[in-house]
């Protein structure tokens, strides 16, 4: 499935359900090797990251424990409000663990270093990033990130846990979407 079974909303395939599984495959690796000897406490962030921590952690062989946090920084626009609000905080105590933060997408970076400082300040013992994309903003911010898996063009995307005014997240593959959809 890619844009062209998607009617018009969809303008173009940008990355196809096999690039991300290649993807994924190589991401995993690597956290592979660098996690030897632990346990990782990976963290999604809902509801966009539930792709990629499904797609993710079944990839994964070191031993791992999953939490979820709920944040709003985006309204229903394709713009970031740069106002976050946990909307659901972890079930895990995170003193000593070694979190591994699962993200779909950072663009402004806004939500991420709000969330890298609120689970600092409660003291795990180490704290990354793993993302599936990054926009061309995110590097004008302070956040490290370990783990990316694609840089694209700053363009709105949705699928593959992405969406636009909750649509199209169950999209297996990520695309641009017609201007028309949001009133362009
Ligand atoms: P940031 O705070 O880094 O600007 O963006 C935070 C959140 O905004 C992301 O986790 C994601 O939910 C949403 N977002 C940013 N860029 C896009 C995009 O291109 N498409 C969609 N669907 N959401 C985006
Ligand atoms: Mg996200
Ligand atoms: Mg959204």
């Amino acid at each position: 499935m890619d844009a062209a079974d998607m009617g018009t909303d969809l303008a173009k395939t940008l990355l196809s359900e096999e690039e991300i599984a290649r993807r994924l495959d190589e991401m995993a690796a690597e956290i592979d090797r660098d996690y030897a000897g632990e346990e990782i406490l990976l963290v999604g962030v809902l509801n966009g990251a539930v792709m990629v921590m499904a797609d993710l952690s079944r990839r994964l062989s070191t031993p791992l424990r999953m939490d979820w946090m709920a944040v709003s920084s985006y309204g229903s626009g394709t713009k970031s409000s740069g106002v976050v609000r946990i909307l659901k905080d972890l079930n895990t105590d995170v003193h000593g663990k070694h979190i591994l933060i699962a993200e779909d997408i950072i663009d402004s970076g806004l939500t991420l270093s709000w969330l890298v400082r609120n689970l600092s300040s409660r003291e795990p013992a180490s704290l990354k990033i793993a993302t599936l994309l990054r926009k061309p903003d995110a590097a004008k911010v302070d956040v490290d990130v370990a783990y990316c898996g694609f840089d694209i063009p700053n363009e709105f995307v949705v699928g593959y846990g992405l969406d636009y005014d909750g649509r199209y997240r169950n999209l297996p593959f990520i695309g641009t979407l017609a201007p028309h959809v949001y009133g362009g």
